[in-house]
């Protein structure tokens, strides 16, 4: 009893009684009306009254709730082991300092290190005075109850952790898909672009020899034809063709004939200039457009392409063990595609050429004549 006041009741702080439990006692001093004290009412409060309202709130194994006194001491604890959180609320910058200091009896919510630093790493505390407000007491309690922010948080840091789990899993699986994806368009790039460049080798040449065959060459020739009256610049055409070849066939067969043929080319194509464009007619038949030439240059090269064509020797398998030593002639008919001349046709031109190749059959072959 520490002062003589009827209108207050006094709470004294939590003591151990002989029962072993900790209790509180409540008490209030009695005056007859000339102020004599007369006695006092005494009142123990049993902690196990406030441990089952306080059992209430225990909805998570990791929930805690403690009643702490006015003088910071524990008084009921839902936890036997109560004295870290004791000493988390009591510290001096802790939930109940602050609770206190804030002079409000309402909630205040705080986040605290768990000062017993077990696993559980910070506390989510909320703290409200419990007190009987329409009478004056000397002392009140906090009940402060709070978990584990660790526990509180499982359940988003687990579905966080699957959810970036699935997220990495689909990052690495489209970075796999997009690799192979790629791979894959750029074979697909690659075999339509062969398949293209075989479309034109199949359009514009010959199989046999890889010369232009005779569409393609007579599509040069129309646009050489073109350029040469437009713009007045010399060009002048050959015609060629193999001599007494079918006896080449009948003598060593149809397949050293082709020899000869791939041979004849290779040879001519060696002595021509990339601007010169070879065609092949038909069977043994060829043609050369000599763009920019003039009719002498023409005529010079036609001897040289005879000349060589004689010279070399080809070896045909045609006997065991050894090859055949093995040359061909060729007649060669030049023309001119005559700058200037209107109304001439490429027609004309052909049969002009064809006319000069004759005449160099005709007067004994292995021999160029001029149109
Ligand atoms: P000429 O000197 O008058 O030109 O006589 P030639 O024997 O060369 O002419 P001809 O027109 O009588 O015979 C041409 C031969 O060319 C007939 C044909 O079988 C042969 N020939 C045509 N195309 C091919 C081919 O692709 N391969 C082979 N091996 N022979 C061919
Ligand atoms: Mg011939
Ligand atoms: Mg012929």
């Amino acid at each position: 009893m520490r002062t003589k006041n009827s209108q207050t009741i006094y709470v004294s702080e939590p003591y151990r009684a002989n029962s072993g439990a900790w209790a509180v006692n409540i008490s209030r001093a009695l005056f007859d009306e000339s102020s004599h004290f007369r006695g006092a009412l005494v009142a123990t409060l049993d902690p196990e009254y406030f441990l089952g309202s306080m059992k209430q709130l225990l909805y998570a194994d990791d929930v805690f709730v403690t009643l702490i006194h006015s003088s910071g001491q524990t008084y009921v604890s839902s936890q036997q082991s109560m004295t870290a959180v004791h000493a988390a609320v009591s510290r001096a910058d802790g939930l109940l300092q602050r609770h206190r200091e804030s002079g409000q009896g309402e909630v205040s919510v705080a986040m605290e290190e768990d000062p017993d630093a077990t696993a559980d790493g910070r506390l989510i505390s909320v703290a409200s005075t419990v007190g009987l407000t329409d009478v004056g007491t000397d002392g009140d309690f906090v009940a402060v109850a709070g978990r584990s922010q660790r526990l509180v948080l499982a359940h988003w840091t687990r579905n966080a952790s699957v959810l970036a789990l699935m997220f990495g899993f689909l990052m690495v699986a489209s970075g796999v898909a997009l690799h192979f994806y790629q791979r894959w368009a750029r074979q697909v790039r690659a075999q339509v672009q062969e398949a293209a460049q075989e479309l034109v080798q199949l359009a514009y040449h010959d199989p046999l020899t890889d010369a232009f065959n005779r569409r393609a060459f007579l599509t040069s020739l129309n646009q050489e034809f073109e350029r040469t009256h437009r713009y007045s610049s010399p060009c002048c055409l050959l015609m060629l063709d193999l001599d007494h070849f079918k006896a080449v066939n009948d003598r060593y067969g149809h397949d050293c004939g082709d020899l000869v043929l791939k041979h004849v080319v290779e040879r001519l194509q060696s002595h021509l200039r990339a601007v010169d464009t070879l065609g092949r007619l038909g069977g043994e038949e060829f043609a050369v457009l000599l763009p920019s030439t003039q009719r002498s240059a023409a005529v010079e090269l036609a001897e040289r392409l005879r000349s060589m064509v004689e010279q070399s020797v080809l070896l045909l398998p045609v006997t065991e063990g050894a090859g055949q030593p093995f040359s061909i002639t060729i007649s060669i008919g030049v023309t001119t595609l005559l700058p200037g001349e209107a109304g001439e046709t490429v027609g004309e031109v052909l049969k002009r050429v064809d006319q000069a190749m004759y005449n160099a059959k005709a007067s004994g072959r292995n021999r160029v004549c001029w149109a």
